[in-house]
């Protein structure tokens, strides 16, 4: 079989800074495309099986409804498009959150919902666009992307995200952050949120991305009705562990939702693929299952702070899937290669300032008491 040269290129190939493409290929590639400075995802090494606590994935299974839904499934239905609105899988957000349908949006993932707000929302001329110095990293990724200029605000001594730093300075276009923030896990109360949306521009939009705020805390979606300005944004993947499904969703005012289906129209008009909208359905009504995975996550959560802290480990109090830790003495990137070099991936940041931590995702109690056996042979 002939395969054009291009096809030939290691996979990861768009993982790798522009710089590092093949001098031959460049030529074809456009200027745009030359710029970008791409997000790396947490690594899926296939050589061995890890005990995987890189990516913030649930470690238990989606709701079993989901299976059954999967038997009985009819393939014949594949041979028509997905609702382009998705109209029922809102119609059961919007009865979750107690809003209307209107202000639903449903995206491939949370991040397109992200990457459609950045287009839909943030615009230089008015200003960067603020975020924490350390939050989601797809943010700079997105800002590059579309051309947003940007300023970071750093973290109060508490490593909590800093509502005066968003709102001394000149003028700006935006805010986002995570609440809880990744990848420290700390969140921010709602009495907080509601300070800083208070004091801060009702002429720009403030994004929450909720991802992880399931895990214990408490979501901003009751102060929609009183900001108009607010849009959050969540997931399936977290709480709901349907990370390989890609289903995310926006709640907020109507017509900030209208801007976003303005946008998708324009790039996709069927992200949420048929399945992933009835998946989505199922899960989001099977309540009572997700509420005894996310207890056990949450106890489970505890537990594992307290023996890492017997073990001397500093743990950022967490109100999400991981804990953010170090341990004094020991630089983060050991930390993350002894731990691999036993079978065990955690999440490693080469960034100034919290190069001595690693992120680590709670898993099953098991698999928590597995990492505590390893620390303590380990360190
Ligand atoms: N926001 C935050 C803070 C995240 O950590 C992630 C997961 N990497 C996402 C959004 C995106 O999640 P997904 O696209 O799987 O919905």
């Amino acid at each position: 079989m002939h395969l054009e040269p291009f096809l030939l290129l290691d996979r990861f190939q768009h993982l790798k800074p522009p710089s590092l493409v093949n001098g031959a290929i460049e030529t074809m590639f456009s200027s745009r495309m030359k710029r970008l400075n791409p997000y790396v995802p947490g690594e899926q090494p296939q050589d061995k099986k890890y005990l995987k606590l890189n990516t913030n994935e649930n470690p238990y299974p989606p709701s079993p409804k989901i299976k059954d839904f999967l038997k009985n499934f009819d393939i014949e239905k594949l041979r028509l498009y997905s609702d382009p609105l998705s109209v029922r899988l809102r119609d059961k957000i919007a009865e979750k959150y107690e809003v209307k349908k209107e202000q639903v949006f449903v995206s491939n993932g949370s991040d397109e919902a992200l990457s459609f707000c950045f287009y839909a929302f943030f615009d230089s001329t008015r200003g960067p666009l603020l975020f924490p110095e350390f939050t989601y990293s797809f943010y700079p990724v997105y800002c590059d992307f579309y051309g947003i200029n940007y300023e970071k605000i750093p973290l109060d001594d508490k490593f909590s995200v800093d509502i005066e730093g968003f709102l001394k300075g000149a003028d700006s276009c935006g805010i986002i952050f995570a609440n809880p923030n990744a990848p420290t896990g700390i969140c921010l109360s709602l009495s907080k949120v509601r300070d800083l949306l208070q004091n801060y521009s009702r002429e720009n939009v403030v994004i929450l991305d909720e991802a992880y705020i399931d895990f214990g805390g408490e979501s901003a979606v009751k102060l929609l009705q009183d900001f108009k300005n607010l849009l959050i944004v969540m997931t399936f993947s977290k709480a709901m562990s349907l990370a390989g499904l890609r289903l995310g969703y926006a709640i907020g005012h109507e017509d900030l939702i209208d801007a976003l289906f303005t946008v998708k129209d324009s790039f996709n008009s069927y992200p949420a693929d048929m399945l992933s909208q009835t998946i989505g359905e199922i899960a989001i009504s099977d309540e009572p299952y997700y509420r005894t995975i996310l207890e056990k996550i949450t106890s489970t959560r505890a537990y594992f702070g307290l023996e890492l802290e017997k073990l001397g480990w500093r743990i950022l109090p967490s109100k999400a899937n991981f804990l953010f830790v170090k341990k004094k003495g020991i630089p983060g990137e050991e930390i993350y290669l002894k731990l691999k070099a036993r079978g065990i991936l955690v999440r490693h940041f080469n960034t100034d300032g919290i190069k001595d931590f690693v992120r680590i995702t709670i898993g099953t109690k098991d698999d928590m008491v597995i990492f505590i056996e390893e620390v303590k042979n380990a360190f």
